[in-house]
């Protein structure tokens, strides 16, 4: 962790022409709903997400811990690349998805999780499949319950247990963002490029440390400590940055055009 809240810098870099751009979502692209079915999108965000991805000949990816076909459905009709569930599914091109098999440490997890979970209606799992979210948002005071809750139901198992906002995840030994990230940029598509990745929570700490070692630019988007280069205060502001580089490399393209 090198960055603290007093580090603020609000001064973003240029997207260079050869970036391969990976951005988280929630917290990052949109604001943090109160429920994941809850979030709204900016109507502008699939538009300039589909310019970038022009700009940058297609290396633009959502790295998510939703499962992708809920990015689909938030961006319709724009489809890009990604991760979803942290990594455990991987989507190189727009055309294909790739979903680990449901791990047997997860359904053992699963059982359990079920079986122990806070007795609060405001701490509910999400099965995502391959990943169980234990969200607590609306119960602040169930918080040690829960972190109590999903590392009984992980013990012993081949699983990792990753605390998020007001959320704790268990998810199959070894993915995480930074293992995605690593396995997108040894795809065609990918490949090459300087990677740049922009996340809000703990669990983007992962791609950004596999990302600073792969000699690429970080942004933390809101506060805590991280170990991301940039910051920025929130997902508006990081919008007002994607879509001032757009308008550049769009315009550097022009100017290409017109002199080359
Ligand atoms: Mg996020």
């Amino acid at each position: 962790m090198s960055v603290s809240d007093s580090d603020v810098d609000s001064q973003l870099p240029p997207l260079r022409r050869d970036c391969a751009l990976f951005l988280d979502f929630d917290g990052t692209l949109a604001e943090i709903a109160p429920r994941p079915d809850q979030v709204r999108v900016d109507a502008g965000l699939p538009g300039l997400l589909e310019r970038l991805s022009r700009a940058l000949d297609g290396a633009v990816a959502v790295i998510t811990g939703r499962p992708l076909q809920q990015i689909d459905a938030l961006l319709a009709p724009l489809r890009l690349p990604g991760a979803g569930l942290h990594g455990a599914q991987l989507r190189p091109l727009t055309d294909a998805a790739v979903q680990l098999d449901d791990h047997p440490d997860i359904a053992t997890a699963r059982r359990r999780l079920n079986a122990c979970k806070p007795a609060d209606d405001h701490v509910w799992i999400e099965d995502k499949g391959a990943v169980l979210s234990l969200h607590f948002r609306d119960a602040p005071q169930a918080a040690e319950a829960s972190r109590r809750a999903v590392e009984a139901a992980a013990r012993g198992l081949d699983v990792d247990v990753m605390a998020g906002k007001s959320v704790y995840e268990v998810r199959p030994h070894g993915v995480d963002k930074g293992a995605a990230i690593r396995l997108l940029m040894s795809t065609p598509v990918f490949g090459g490029r300087r990677p740049v990745f922009a996340g809000d929570d703990v669990t983007d700490e992962d791609g950004f440390a596999v990302v600073r070692s792969l000699g690429g630019l970080t942004v933390k988007v809101g506060r805590g400590d991280t170990g991301a280069q940039w910051r920025c205060v929130n997902p508006a502001a990081l919008g007002a940055w994607l879509a001032r580089e757009a308008a550049r490399l769009e315009s550097a393209d022009a100017n290409y055009a017109a002199t080359g």
